[in-house]
């Protein structure tokens, strides 16, 4: 058969209403024109992020049921503990609430003034957290990932040479850690190579350096390494995923990513001074080692979530829907990061609205055009997100795809949209702002139309 369907059935259901334009044009007045400050209800199609917004399977469900909410020494954590080390093969493993708490942990540990961390690309929180602990955190992508047309097949990829030379540069004593996030969320959702993973595993090596994973979507990227790396193609994606854990010091996951789940995250260290120090932070901030800010219920939830990723005839079905929405965008002319990545589709938002420059936020005119020509609700990763930092390379609008949630025909309906917008694109505004806090302002900023 040549349509690969969505390998599940609905059994639980939750309407979704349209608003009218007028409705519409209210809502993002009075929301500042920031499409986080909109009320979800508000929202027909929410494509705002992929994290914690998708729908949990029967068993999940069942799991919450079975929850064992006992303060320690829960049986949800002992099937939580098993199952990522039965994946990961790690032995230290903590749960915390969400991936930036892991974040928190890590860099509270090993950041501070005069640290250097470098990444293929830092996440927002990731980045957040590094500046917040005193550290530099540094990107450092392959040149092929920044070219929105360029289809490599691993455009996550870290450029090894700039490794080197940042080695060379601060001191290997001034860098705690290396960082590689897979898939590359900040860089368009872009997966990593097994030979890229390697490569940086062995300059860590070399140099004496932990390698720490971000790891919030392994499994898709474990899937592209299957399709699209030479060799790969016949292993189980359990077993690729297991060589990516194996070649890493630690990883810090969100579990609201591939961990199938609503909320939940992942702290995993090979070092025991470090996990020890870890566990100390974890009961003072975010609970006991046996439950790190969850219910009992939530750690069945993750347990089960983090089984069912590994299924291959649902990552077949995730990465392929994603690429129909990214292949159908550019039929109709519309400019993506290309290929099509794992949990989004990067629409260059600059090539989109070539009249408005970086400093009118073109992604945030076109997220607003979204909304208000359909009620989409997507989000900008550009200037308004990363602004306040460095000047981004890229303008662009982030289509995430919550897991399981939306039918081809919701997807359908999204590119009906895009294409009425973009024969329109001439008469989108630039922004500005008026009003930001000090740090990661694309929450809760607001704007005003030019
Ligand atoms: C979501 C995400 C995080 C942060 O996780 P939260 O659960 O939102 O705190 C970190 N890194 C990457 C790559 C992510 O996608």
């Amino acid at each position: 058969m040549k349509t690969i369907i969505e390998p599940f059935r609905i059994k639980s259901v939750e309407p979704i209403t349209m608003t009218t334009p007028q409705e519409r044009e209210q809502h993002l007045t009075e929301a500042g024109f920031n499409l986080f400050l909109l009320r979800a209800r508000h929202v027909l199609i929410d494509l705002l992020t992929d994290s914690g917004t998708g729908a949990m399977s029967a068993e999940q469900w069942a799991g919450i049921m079975r929850g064992d909410e006992s303060y320690a020494g829960a049986d949800s954590f002992f099937r939580f503990e098993k199952t990522l080390r039965d994946i990961t093969g790690f032995k230290n493993i903590l749960p915390t609430h969400q991936g930036r708490a892991s974040e928190r942990i890590l860099f509270q540990l090993v950041g501070g003034e005069g640290k250097v961390v470098p990444n293929n690309t830092h996440f927002d929180t990731t980045l957040a957290n590094i500046e917040h602990s005193g550290a530099l955190a540094v990107n450092l992508p392959i040149p092929e990932g920044m070219d929105p047309k360029n289809r490599h097949p691993f455009k996550g990829n870290m450029d090894i040479q700039a490794l080197e030379a940042l080695i060379a540069e601060v001191g290997a004593d001034n860098i705690p850690v290396v960082m590689l996030t897979i898939t590359n969320n900040s860089g368009g959702g872009q997966p990593v190579s097994l030979e890229n993973i390697r490569a940086v595993r062995a300059v860590c090596q070399k140099h004496g350096l932990p390698f720490y994973l971000d790891a919030c979507r392994f499994a898709e990227n474990a899937w592209f390494i299957k399709m699209r790396e030479e060799g790969q193609r016949d292993r189980p994606v359990r077993e690729i995923v297991r060589e990516i854990f194996d070649l890493s010091d630690g990883a810090t996951i969100s579990a609201k990513k591939d961990g199938m789940v609503n909320m939940g995250g992942v702290l995993l260290m090979r070092d025991d001074n470090l996990f020890q120090e870890a566990t100390n932070l974890l009961i003072l901030t975010e609970g006991y080692i046996t439950y790190g800010g969850l219910a009992g219920r939530d750690l069945e939830a993750m347990a089960q979530g983090f089984e069912e990723i590994l299924r291959e005839d649902y990552l077949q079905y995730r990465i392929r829907s994603t690429a129909y929405l990214g292949e159908r965008l550019l039929d109709m002319g519309v400019q993506i990061i290309e290929p099509p990545g794992g949990h989004a589709i990067y629409v260059d938002a600059a090539a989109f609205c070539p009249h408005i420059p970086a400093e009118q936020f073109p992604g945030q005119a076109v997220v607003c055009g979204l909304y208000r020509e359909g009620g989409i609700r997507a989000c900008e990763i550009g200037s308004v997100m990363f602004g306040q930092h460095e000047t981004p390379s890229m303008e662009l609008v982030r289509l995430a795809i919550p897991r399981r949630v939306y039918t081809q025909s919701h997807i359908d309906y999204v590119l009906e949209v895009f294409e009425a917008l973009f024969a329109r694109s001439d008469s989108l505004r630039g922004m500005r702002i008026i009003k930001e806090p000090p740090a990661l302002r694309h929450f809760t900023a607001r704007f005003a139309e030019i």
